[in-house]
């Protein structure tokens, strides 16, 4: 008697939507000695490491000037307050992000003004700002979402026309890249987060702030330590935002390998398209769309599942042990702590229509092929399944 042993043994097994460890293990030794280094000097707050992070990653955005704080959210709040944004004043941005975009530009006084968003890139419609301008706008905050930057062009011209900064939201975006020029370098400041699942992820939190202009970054490394200038000089209301020198050791190890992980990214992606495509299933779900000129380094691969059917989708992979995500099930406008802001459902129909169609699938750069292929097959049979049991509309 023969048995026949399956391609894959363990053809059911869980596929986490991220998982973090064949990273670490794949450069385990030199992380720890640089964490050891940190150790052996004892100097934990700012200092060396930190400063060479920051030359690291300027030279890495080709910006200036790169200063590392706490987290993305302080960086984006730090930015605001940098450029004397605050109280009064407003910032346009979009709905459908991670909740900081909108808390921090709160959080720095200002109030965020929404735009909706394009459906096919799932940022901001560019031609909806104009509209959105009044006398007490004072800037823009663009989120390169999922990590893929924003069409900037119609932006710098709103900016030059009405005189408004640019605060680049990159959080999910390190070298995403804009018509050749990279995520950080495209506004007046750009900040990126370190948390540990964004492409280039430390042990912990962590961020940074770019910018090509010296006065800003004066006032950039003081609002970072309470607004000292020095003997305890205090010039402005400052936080206590430093970068530790031990996520800074850690990240200077990971930033040499981040060509790598964002190529693995594509390639992911590009094998979802394909497989997708072969299976013929672009009836039931919609691809990411790359904008013309872009870098698309997906920290996120979204794709959108036909109008109604997500949550289906979303069990049924689940259900299968596949891992999978909703970012971001209530856009921003209609969360509970925004209401004083005065938005309704319905206002933005496009970042409302996305958080319900909106589906993301394990992409991160170590993800093993057979667990692609995984991901794969199951959401095709989902997919077929569905196209099995739902009425078929038949042309009149
Ligand atoms: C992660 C993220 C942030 C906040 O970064 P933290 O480091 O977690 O504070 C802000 N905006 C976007 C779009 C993000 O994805």
């Amino acid at each position: 008697m023969t048995f026949i042993v399956p391609l894959n043994a363990a053809a059911d097994r869980p596929v986490p939507f991220i998982d973090l460890v064949p990273q670490f293990q794949s450069m385990s030794a030199e992380i720890m000695a640089a964490v050891e280094r940190v150790f052996a000097e004892q100097k934990f707050i700012l200092g060396d490491e930190v400063v060479a992070l920051e030359e690291e990653i300027a030279s890495y955005c080709d910006s200036r000037f790169a200063v590392g704080c706490n987290s993305g959210t302080d960086a984006l709040i730090i930015a605001l307050q940098a450029l004397d944004i605050g109280e009064g004043d407003e910032v346009i941005t979009t709905p459908f992000s991670f909740f900081a975009t909108a808390s921090s530009i709160c959080r720095a006084g200002a109030t965020p003004v929404f735009v909706d968003i394009d459906p096919a890139t799932f940022n901001m419609d560019v031609d909806a700002i104009e509209d959105a301008i009044t006398p007490h706008t004072r800037a823009i905050m663009p989120v390169h979402l999922f990590g893929q930057c924003c069409d900037m062009e119609p932006l710098w011209r709103l900016c030059q026309k009405y005189k408004l900064h640019i605060i680049e939201d990159a959080c999910q975006a390190i070298g995403a890249e804009y018509q050749g020029r990279r995520a950080g370098v495209l506004g007046t400041v750009g900040c990126f987060s370190f948390f540990p699942t964004k492409n280039l992820g430390g042990a912990g939190d962590g961020g940074m702030m770019t910018t090509d202009d010296p006065e800003l970054l004066a006032k950039l490394k003081r609002l970072r330590v309470h607004g000292d200038v020095g003997q305890y000089e205090h010039l402005e209301l400052g936080m206590n935002s430093r970068l530790d020198a031990l996520q800074a050791a850690v990240l200077r190890v990971k930033l040499r390998k981040l060509e790598d992980w964002s190529a693995a990214r594509q390639a992911n992606a590009q094998r979802y398209g394909e497989m997708f495509e072969q299976a013929g299933i672009l009836d039931s779900i919609t691809l990411p769309t790359v904008q013309d000129d872009n870098r698309h380094v997906y920290n996120q691969y979204c794709i959108r599942v036909k109008h109604g059917l997500r949550d289906h989708v979303m069990q049924q992979l689940r259900a299968a042990k596949i891992g999978c995500a909703v970012y971001y099930p209530k856009p921003l406008h209609l969360q509970t702590c925004f209401k004083h802001l005065g938005y309704e459902l319905g206002q933005f129909p496009e970042a409302e229509a996305a958080s319900k169609d909106i589906l993301a699938l394990p992409s991160y750069p170590e993800l093993p092929a057979a667990d692609q292929h995984r991901v794969v097959d199951c959401l095709v049979n989902i997919c077929r399944e569905m196209r099995q049991t739902q009425p078929v509309r038949r042309a009149a």
